[in-house]
Formats: C-alpha cells, structure tokens, sequence
C-alpha cells in the first residue's frame, strides 16, 4: 500500500526516518512524490566548446595512477592526468581519498565539475567510472535535510518506484490524458525522478502540472459553488426598458468591454444567486459608468445601493459624478466622516426608511447606526483598501445583496483567475475611444530644472502638473518634509507666474479638500504631493505627472498615478525621474515608458517580481504548486480552469464514474473544508 510508513523500505533506520519527517516524507506516497527540485544533465561537449568558469562534463582516459595528497586536519587533494580528445587535462577532487582506490591508470571516466580553461584544469563535483553513454544523463537533485543525501534519497527512490510503482493509480479521467497527451500517472512518476530523455521530462512535468492545477481549479469552483448555493432568494427583477432608457440618455456609447461586463452583472443580479464579482479596468476604463447603471437596475428593482470608496476625496467626486447621471432619477446621499450630529443621524432615519436610493461613502457608512430599509447592491471600489471584515460588514447591511467590487489595480489574468477563482471576473480591458495615450519618459535628477520649465510653458497653455515628491523609506513625517521643501523650492523657481499647491496625508480632510477643489477649479496650477493623490482623483485639465524616485514604485502604482493624466483630450506626459541601480529596474522603467496598456503591465510585473510580492507575501493566497509554475506554465492554468469550470457545472464528479478518483482526491482534501468553515 502506498500509504504504508517509509520505514517499510529496506535500509531506512530511525534516524534516517526522521530526517525524511522533516522533509514531510512519512509514506511511500510522499516519498514516490517528493521529486527533485532540478536535474544536473551531464552532456559531454567536445573541448573546444566548454566555457571558462562553467560547469562541464568531460570523458577521457586516464593517464596514469592519481595522487594523493593530505593537509590540513582532515583534507585531501586527489589529482590525475587523463588525455581527452589527445589533450592532456589535468583532474582535481578534493577531500574524496576513498576515490584513490576506485581510479586507475588506463580507465575511461567521466567528470563533471567547474572548468578552468587557461591550466586546462578541471575540479570534479561528481565522478562516473566508464564512458558517459553508459549512464544516465540527467540526474536528480533533491532539497535535502539532516541525515538525507542526494545519493541515499536517490537509491531509496529508485527502490519505492520498483517495489510500489506499479500501485500508483491514474486519477485523471482517459479522455485528458489523451486530449493532452499527457503520460499516466505511474509512468509520469518514474520520469520525474528518473527520466530517460529531457523529452520525456518535460512530458513528465506536464503531466504534474495539469494534475496540479486541475485539483487546484476544481477546489476553487466547488468552492465558488457551493458559496453561491448557499445563498438564495434575490433575484432582481430589475426593469430593462428603464435601464435602456438610462443608458441611453449617456453623452456617450459604452465601450464593447463595458457593454460585455454589464451583460455578466445584469445577469447575476438576475439569478436568485448571490454576485461576488470583481470588476476589473484600467484607470478611466470606464467602470464608474458600469457600476452606475448596475445601480441604477437595483432601483428599478425596488432595492437600494451603497457604494463604499476608501478615500473622502473619491468618495466626493462618485458622488458628483452618479448625481449628474442620474438626475432626478434617484436620490443619492453622500455619507462620509465628516457628515456627523443632527444631519448624519437625519441622513440614516432616510436610509432606513427608503427615501434615499443610493448612499456612496467611505467607512462612515459600515458604522452600527447605518441599516437600510432594502439593500440590494453593494458596490466595493478598490476593493483591496479594504480588510475582509468591512467588505463582510457592508454586506450584511442587506439580505444577500449582490456584491460587485471595483479595482482599478489592473491583475494580471494569471493571478486573478487564481487567487480569485472563487469569485467571478469581469474585465474592462479597451480604453473608450478618442482618449491619447500619455507619453512617458524616464528622467534622470539632473534634468529637473528642465522639466520645471517645461511645466512652466504647458501651465501658460492653460494646462497642470502633478509632481509626487520624493520617497524616504524611514518615515512619512520625513516625506511630508520633502514635500514640504520641494513646495518652497517650486514657489521660488516660478515666482508669481504659477500657483503652487501642497498635499500630503498629514493635513485635515477640510484642508486636502479645499486644495483639491482649487486644484480641480484652475487656481492652483502645480500640486505637489504625497502619494495620497493615488486613488482615483479626477481633474481632466492635468497634463503632466512627475514621479520623483519611480524605481521604487511598483509597476501597477506608477500606473495608478500615471492614470491621474491623460483623462481629457489634450496630450498629457508622465515623467519618471529615477536612477534605478539594478537591472531589474531599469528595466521596469522601461517597461513603463512602452507600455500604456494596465494588464500588460501587471503581467511584466508579475514576471519581474514573482506572485509572492505582487500581492505581498502574507496574504498573499496564493498556493504552492509543487511542479507548476503560475506564470511560465499559465496556459495550462486557463486550460485547468476551463475544464474544472465543465466539471463542475456538468457535475461530472458526481455522475461520471470516470472522474471518481478525482472526487476521492478532493474530499480527502482539507483545503475545502478549511475554508467552508
Ligand atoms: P474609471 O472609473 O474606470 O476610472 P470612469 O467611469 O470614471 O472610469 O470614466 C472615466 C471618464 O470616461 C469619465 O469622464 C466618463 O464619463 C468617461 N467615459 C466612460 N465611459 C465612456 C465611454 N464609453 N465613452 C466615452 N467616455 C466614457
Ligand atoms: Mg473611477
């Protein structure tokens, strides 16, 4: 049996035994499963071909009998000649005396080890007597601990795979394997530690990683499902000719992408389900739009909205924005912090009592004292500035409302349909037409002065600049001082000619929004601020945005505040002044000055940084896939999903006998459960 303890094989002893414990191997399962972490593949290149410094494999003949030399306390120098393609090598192992024995005058060998190309010297890591026809190629290297050695791992591997490899039973139904290609799953096994070829390797991993990534999908649909069947009974019958009607009086047409997300929303509003949907697009995709005419669906349904924003500023400008598209359509309050005494607890008896359709705020509107005669849709935009807590405490503020949230935060189609394959998708991903791409440029420190001046003459055009002050990792008191002195140093430099204005996160919300709205209204042309400018601020009339120390943005935020300009009809220009040290980053500010496109940008992201920080480490989420690789192996993701997602809906864990392995699999799992409780 598989499952049988480790100690069962011959030659493992306690000690030994528990150091494979530390290594999670317990079973014969484990162990038949624990594959080697990379492969040395040792191919002889004839000499001409090897590169100084690299590691090489090399066969000769050997010259004459090795000599052994000791010092040190315990150490050894073992060094032979032997002759490879009629040239003379010289051979150096250290600290291998037992090898003296073994190595013998007129032997083949082969060896592998770093190559000094100037002495014509090798220093051997691994040895092999013979010629290299003779074996394997490729050998596995495992992750070790305590007492395990690659060797001694190896050996134990190779005695599991003959003595228990004809029990490893194929769990994926026929129809994959053969769709795929994909090898069975005993055969797969022995190629994971032993591969014949790099062909069959690579057919190997496949395998692995489709099974790995199916598993994985399926538990996020059943989980998806079994969330949403959990819930029931609000369905909205929501009035089409009205929302046509609403739609149409738009000074514009959606966009395809706009069109398409809402069709998925209306739906779901529709079905007695629950939504959790997550609205994906970039900065002025146009998503506030969608998320108006959902809204205004729910009222046509009889139900009341809420939508939550994690900043005043924002909230204020939905507010202005749903309240000229709507019209005497409905009446919408805003309900922020500093709404408070007689006018917010007038402002909650309305809530309560239906005389308000729509409420949009910040945290003000979780509070105990904020209940809704009929909440029906809860809107989340930036939905990650947000703890799950709030999300779940605006959402109880109704009998299951559907639940859509927004983020601006473009990611990357690998991660979302991982990290959210319990949730739907929806994906704004086409920018509405006539908008100019703004050009971006990388800057070095020493140009300022000539960008100052080029805001200079873009202000005489009427137009305005953001420029987000430089970074100091210690403190933000310490970044609110730079902001502060920068301010002065911008008054100075342009006189009475431009108004200057100063943001940063420690002034009242009284005081950022009295600045944003001179901002906004023209009479400040030049905002310097913090980063608290990030989310969402709209001011058609800015042009420039400059980022003081861009390497050490992210990606996706650098296109955050990149998206603050480019959103009238006049070119706008982003201007990165960085000095990056590494590779990486001056390719991430290159990256930057290509590509305008939120999703491309994510992904180069992704690529650059690995899944872990994309999200941050901790919560990040993400699971630890064995043999596949999120990113490399994506497609084989979309393709997990796509067949998890028919599994599912058809029910063929339930109903085809074909798929009874896999539903073992899964109720064996604890990931479910786990997360059902
Ligand atoms: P987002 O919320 O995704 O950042 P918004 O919904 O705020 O984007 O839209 C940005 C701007 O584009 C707004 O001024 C909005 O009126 C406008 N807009 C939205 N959809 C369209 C469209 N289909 N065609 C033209 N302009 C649009
Ligand atoms: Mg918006």
């Amino acid at each position: 049996m598989l499952n049988e303890p480790v100690t069962q094989l011959k030659g493992v002893g306690d000690k030994f035994a528990e150091s494979l414990a530390d290594m999670n191997i317990h079973t014969v399962e484990d162990l038949l499963f624990y594959f080697p972490y990379r492969f040395d593949v040792f191919e002889i290149k004839p000499l001409s071909e090897l590169i100084h410094d690299d590691k090489v494999t090399i066969e000769g003949r050997i010259v004459h009998e090795p000599s052994l030399t000791f010092f040190g306390k315990k150490k050894s120098r073992l060094t032979f000649n032997l002759e490879v393609e009629n040239v003379a090598i010289k051979a150096v192992m250290f600290n291998r005396a037992f090898a003296k024995k073994q190595i013998n005058a007129g032997d083949t060998i082969t060896l592998t080890g770093k190559w000094d190309a100037h002495r014509l010297q090798i220093t051997v890591s691994n040895y092999q007597k013979g010629p290299a026809a003779d074996q394997a190629e490729i050998q596995p290297q495992y992750s070790l601990k305590g007492d395990v050695t690659n060797y001694k791992l190896k050996k134990l591997v190779q005695t599991a795979v003959k003595e228990y490899g004809n029990q490893i039973d194929e769990i994926l139904p026929e129809h994959y394997l053969h769709t795929y290609k994909l090898p069975n799953r005993r055969e797969a096994v022995a190629t994971m530690h032993f591969p014949e070829s790099r062909v069959a390797l690579k057919h190997a991993r496949r395998r692995f990683t489709y099974e790995e990534f199916l598993l994985f999908q399926l538990k996020m649909q059943l989980l998806r499902k079994i969330k949403r069947e959990s819930t029931t009974g609000n369905a909205q019958h929501y009035d089409k000719q009205k929302v046509d009607g609403f739609i149409g009086d738009f000074p514009f047409k959606l966009t395809n992408a706009q069109e398409k997300s809402l069709i998925q929303i209306l739906r779901d509003m529709e079905s007695p389900y629950r939504m959790n949907r997550l609205l994906q697009g970039d900065v002025g995709s146009g998503k506030t739009a969608v998320a108006a005419i959902c809204l205004f669906a729910a009222l046509t349904a009889g139900k009341q909205g809420a939508l939550m924003v994690p900043t005043e500023i924002l909230a204020e400008q939905h507010y202005q924005s749903l309240t000229e598209l709507f019209g005497e359509r409905a009446n919408i309050v805003l309900l922020t912090g500093s709404v408070k005494g007689k006018r917010r607890r007038e402002m909650t008896v309305a809530i309560e009592d239906h005389s308000i359709d729509i409420v949009i705020g910040t945290h003000a509107l979780i509070q105990d004292d904020v209940s809704f005669a009929d909440l029906g849709f809860v809107i989340v935009d930036e939905q990650h500035r947000f703890g799950v807590e709030q999300r779940r405490i605006l959402r109880d503020k109704g009998l299951n409302p559907d639940v859509l949230f927004m983020t601006a935060t473009p990611i990357p189609r690998t991660l979302a349909i991982t990290a959210f394959g319990d949730m739907d998708v929806s994906v704004i991903d086409e920018m509405p037409s006539g908008r100019k791409e703004v050009e971006t440029y990388w800057a070095k420190e020493n140009t300022i002065e000539r960008i100052f001046n080029f805001i200079g003459k873009r202000v005489e055009e009427g137009e305005q600049a953001y420029i987000i002050c430089p970074l100091i990792e210690e403190s933000d008191k310490m970044d609110i001082q730079n902001a502060v002195d920068l301010y002065h140093q911008l008054e100075e430099y342009y006189a009475d000619s431009v108004e200057v204005g100063l943001m940063h996160g420690r002034l009242s919300t009284d005081e950022k929004d009295g600045i944003m709205k001179d901002f906004a209204a023209n009479k400040v042309q030049v905002l310097v601020s913090t980063t608290v400018v990030e989310v969402g601020v709209n001011v058609p009339n800015a042009t420039i945005m400059v980022i003081y120390d861009a390497e050490r943005f992210g990606l996706s935020q650098l296109h955050q505040l990149r998206g603050r300009v480019g959103r009238g009809d006049k070119q706008s220009y982003c201007i990165l002044i960085a000095d990056p040290k590494g590779e990486i980053g001056k390719e991430r500010m290159r990256i930057m000055t290509e590509t305008a496109n939120g999703f491309e940008l994510s992904e180069e992201d992704l690529k650059l940084r690995g899944p872990g920080d994309f999200f941050g480490k901790k919560q990040s989420g993400l699971p630890d896939f064995k043999v596949g690789d999120m990113i490399h192996d994506y497609r084989a993701l979309e393709t997990a999903r796509q067949d998890a997602q028919e599994i599912v809906e058809k029910n063929l864990l339930e109903e085809n006998a074909s798929f009874y392995p896999l539903r073992i699999m899964l109720e064996n799992d604890t990931f479910l459960h786990d997360k059902l409780d």
